[in-house]
């Protein structure tokens, strides 16, 4: 029986497992195929490939891309099957993941600024050059300093979206994302759009105009959605012919999802492998 799970990070980025303890995990649960999607870096796979080669596990390459809409609200978009070796490709993601760093140095000094003992020298300290930081890292962080008891603490008080001290940080068009994608080869998904409880999410006319520019499918069965969002998604999807998927968005012990708590169905990952390398 195959079990697909889409949409998962690896220490490359915000989640707590390296790339081979992830796809030791998704063996223990019986995953068949697995999507490593670290936000903006691809630095995950070689690793990740070699262990799934081991479980005779399909490994397949994503990414997970820091996008904006038309409105300016930030949303997510899945790369899979994806070149990484597509220049116009690799230089939008460069560019997001280069700005986190003086996006999180600000976030600092206004943390800083309101009497909170944090540095980016103490959290550059305990994450890799290469990995792509976010948020997460500063809520670890605050853990080890006692500030707070965990991710969703740290979330909740200091650094949601509408909080006082956050910061943005550069983010490509998501119609942009969509095109890069395809021409690179691979296909997109728009992931848990309608996770309005982390903040602002598009219009549905915004995710019919990335529809118009080729989207490929809606991350429909995600935790953030709730069962009245996941039907109004579906239907949308219905209507604009896309596709439509599950996945856990695991991030290890960091958040509660666990790999494979939702799937996609294999005739959808069938139809989305016919599409990838076939560019428009
Ligand atoms: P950033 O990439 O820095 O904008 O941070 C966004 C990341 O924070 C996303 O990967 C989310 O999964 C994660 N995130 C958002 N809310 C929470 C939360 N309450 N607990 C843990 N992680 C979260
Ligand atoms: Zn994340
Ligand atoms: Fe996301
Ligand atoms: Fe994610």
């Amino acid at each position: 029986m195959s079990r697909i799970d889409l949409h998962t990070h690896s220490t490359a980025s915000d989640g707590t497992n390296s790339p081979g303890e992830l796809i030791d995990l998704a063996h223990a649960t019986g995953l068949t195929t697995i999507a490593l999607t670290d936000h903006d870096t691809f630095a995950g796979w070689p690793a990740a490939l070699a262990a799934a080669e081991g479980y005779d596990m399909e490994f397949v390459p994503g990414v997970e891309m820091s996008c904006a809409s038309d409105q300016g609200v930030s949303m997510h978009m899945l790369g899979l099957l994806i070149d990484a070796s597509h220049a116009p490709l690799t230089e939008a993601i460069s560019l997001s993941r280069d700005d986190r760093i003086p996006r999180m140095k600000k976030l600092i000094s206004n943390l800083r600024a309101a009497g909170l003992d944090v540095s980016f020298s103490e959290l550059s300290a305990n994450v890799g050059e290469e990995v792509t930081i976010g948020r997460p890292h500063l809520a670890d962080l605050m853990v080890t300093k006692g500030i707070v008891r965990d991710r969703d603490q740290a979330f909740a008080e200091y650094l949601h979206n509408d909080s006082p001290y956050y910061v943005g940080h550069y983010a490509i068009d998501g119609t942009l994302a969509v095109q890069l994608i395809k021409a690179s080869g691979g296909v997109s998904i728009f992931a848990h759009p309608g996770a309005y409880l982390r903040g602002e999410v598009v219009t549905f006319d915004y995710i019919a105009e990335l529809a118009h520019h080729g989207l490929d499918a809606l991350e429909v069965d995600h935790r953030d959605h709730d069962a009245d969002m996941r039907k109004q998604l579906r239907n949308l999807a219905h209507e604009l012919d896309l596709l439509v998927t599950g996945a856990s968005d695991f991030h290890g012990t960091g958040k509660l999802n666990q790999l494979g708590e939702n799937l996609t169905d294999p005739a959808v990952w069938q139809e989305l492998r016919s599409r990838a390398n076939r560019v428009a």
